[in-house]
């Protein structure tokens, strides 16, 4: 089992089970990396308070089959939207180190939801409703990666979570 230790940005945290918890982290060294943490809520644990969203954060982890958190400290926190985060947690390749997009989340630098997406090969610009194939697409699903169309959007129901509108 390798064991490693980079500065991450929290992304989403979910919990699976009552004391282990979901992590999508971004990293300096190794780009998305999705590893689980135990006993997050627990106020008695060494990594309570050190893996909410937003958060840069030291993590030490180690990596098996599944990847673990087993060391956190939050050094500071980013400012950036929940929707950037999640544009960032369904679309960046897991494992895959991209100084630009570390750059972008550390140094506070603009960019637009589109242009998130057009960064990981989404441009809208002369996109059509993915569904439909007729309609101008006005929101993209995060989850499956495809454009669409209002009429194509609502029958759909996505959640707020899942759609960039464009
Ligand atoms: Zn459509």
């Amino acid at each position: 089992m390798a064991e490693f230790i980079t500065k991450v940005v929290v992304l989403e945290k979910e919990t699976i089970k009552e004391y282990e918890s979901l992590i999508y982290l971004f990293s300096e060294d190794k780009g998305l990396i999705l590893a689980k943490a135990r006993g997050i809520k627990k106020i008695t644990s060494k990594l309570a308070g050190h893996l909410e969203t937003k958060f840069l954060t030291l993590v030490r982890l180690v990596e098996g089959r599944e990847t673990w958190v087993v060391d956190a400290l939050q050094e500071g926190e980013i400012k950036r939207s929940f929707k950037e985060l999640n544009i960032i947690r369904f679309l960046a390749g897991r494992w895959q180190r991209d100084d630009e997009i570390w750059d972008i989340l550390i140094n506070n630098k603009k960019i637009s939801e589109k242009d998130w997406l057009a960064y990981f090969g989404f441009n809208s610009e002369f996109a059509s409703c993915d569904i439909c194939g007729r309609g101008v697409p006005v929101s993209f699903d995060l989850r499956e990666h495809i454009f669409l169309c209002p009429g194509c959007q609502v029958a759909l129901k996505l959640s707020n979570d899942e759609l960039v509108l464009i």
